[in-house]
């Protein structure tokens, strides 16, 4: 399916009316927005980068640092959001937005570390089954990951490691084209470790065919879903998802490295023959203080923690999940998210077909907020374009070796934005 562009029009006009009807433009207020150096709001379209943060975030943080002031230790038991259980706080909205229960959901870590753990869960090789399945070009923390793990348990990475590319010619890969890597491969295929949402084209993999298919032959999938959080609607506990991790800086508005999330399928929760790497923070919340020696998992994802968190991070995640809950969730995001980025391509459509290539797919379902787009200019390079566009107050991002990434939130950006997002880049080609 493709956005139906019957009411766009290539005009401010149109733009200022789209506003105007968007149910969700107050949302905008919610947020802190830069400045460029002329004392207007930038065009920010890098919230798959780092997202803006939300008004209540820093009240939320402060009130943590207050506690601290005038409580010392006690903080981890008093006040409405004691420490001892604050991330527990965040399990439930968090599930949501991933489409699990909260008990499959703990907030941990950062994503690699996350992944790593999850890993030592849940690739097992054994000889002859040892291969990882990844994305050519995947992002290099994924790929580093893959590979050391292959590594560590003794396999020569250039014959584990399997890449999925898409074909020649061709910007994205194609879901049939992975279902049949996996028929192929079965044999041989240990884990499926995808994106929800590829990082450099903005394309949202099918991961429910890859889930059943994979599971067809007790292959595991693992799911990076740094650019899709926040960005679609998921539906991890349903797919059957084995695991997932996700950062909360992208579209979570939860600050610069702030923690990630991690989502383990209940079905191994009670799995004792599972391995891990442990720590006191996954120990059972009744014995934990005993002190003992015999490690036992609290039976949930929370079974996985190493560490006691840090809660002024986690302060910033609950502004962003207050902030999440006030728009009413991700279902009428993606609506909008739809429209937005929707019109985000019917201009550049109708007025720079000749100059910009865009990379993600066309059809709604397969991308999300990102487009990926290759510039094709005689008066400038694609790095060049990037750099006007900055000193113009647009905010985007350059991903080696040519592309821009734009990517309007539903959460804070606007119709006029994108609209003089393509304006400015007009004037650049
Ligand atoms: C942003 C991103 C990461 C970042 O990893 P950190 O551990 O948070 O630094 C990893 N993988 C993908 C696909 C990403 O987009």
């Amino acid at each position: 399916m493709t956005e139906d562009t019957s009411s766009f029009e290539a005009t401010l006009t149109c733009a200022q009316t789209l506003d105007a009807a968007d149910t969700l433009a107050h949302m905008r207020a919610s947020f802190h927005i830069p400045k460029h150096s002329d004392g207007k709001d930038e065009i920010y379209l890098c919230g798959n980068s780092l997202g803006l943060q939300p008004q209540r975030s820093a009240e939320y943080v402060q009130r943590e640092l207050n506690q601290w002031q005038k409580l010392g230790v006690k903080g981890h038991f008093s006040g409405d959001y004691p420490w001892m259980p604050y991330h527990e706080f965040l399990a439930e909205p968090m599930a949501e937005l991933v489409g699990a229960k909260s008990s499959e959901v703990v907030v941990m870590n950062s994503l690699t570390v996350n992944l790593h753990l999850m890993m030592v869960s849940f690739y097992q090789p054994r000889l002859l089954k040892q291969c990882i399945l990844i994305e050519q070009h995947a992002f290099p923390s994924d790929h580093y990951a893959a590979e050391s793990q292959l590594i560590f348990h003794g396999f020569d990475p250039k014959e584990g490691l399997m890449l999925m590319r898409p074909r020649s010619h061709e910007a994205t890969i194609r879901t049939e084209d992975i279902l049949l890597r996996i028929d192929q491969h079965a044999d041989t295929l240990a884990l499926v470790l995808l994106p929800g949402v590829q990082y450099y084209t903005g394309e949202v993999l099918d991961m429910k065919a890859i889930v059943s298919k994979a599971h067809e032959y007790e292959i595991k999938v693992g799911l990076d879903l740094a650019h899709a959080v926040g960005n679609i609607p998921l539906e991890l506990h349903d797919w059957g998802v084995d695991f997932a991790v996700w950062c909360s800086y992208k579209y979570l508005n939860s600050g610069p490295g702030s923690v990630a999330g991690c989502f383990v399928h209940e079905r191994y929760h009670d799995d004792e023959m599972l391995k891990r790497f442990a720590g006191w923070w996954g120990h059972d919340k009744t014995t934990r203080f005993q002190m003992g020696d015999e490690f036992s998992p609290i039976k949930s994802a929370e079974g996985w923690q190493l560490s006691n968190p840090p809660i002024l991070s986690l302060a910033a995640i609950r502004g962003s999940m207050d902030t999440f809950r006030e728009a009413g969730g991700i279902q009428p995001l993606r609506e909008k998210s739809i429209r937005l980025t929707g019109f985000l391509r019917f201009l550049l459509e109708t007025r720079l077909s000749e100059q910009v290539d865009i990379l993600t797919p066309s059809d709604t379902e397969a991308q999300g907020c990102q487009l990926s787009l290759e510039v094709n200019s005689e008066k400038r390079t694609g790095k060049e374009v990037f750099d006007w566009l900055e000193e113009q107050g647009v905010t985007c991002d350059w991903r080696e070796p040519n592309v821009i990434r734009i990517a309007p939130v539903p959460l804070y950006n606007t119709f006029e934005d994108v609209y003089r997002f393509v304006d400015i880049l007009e004037a650049a080609l």
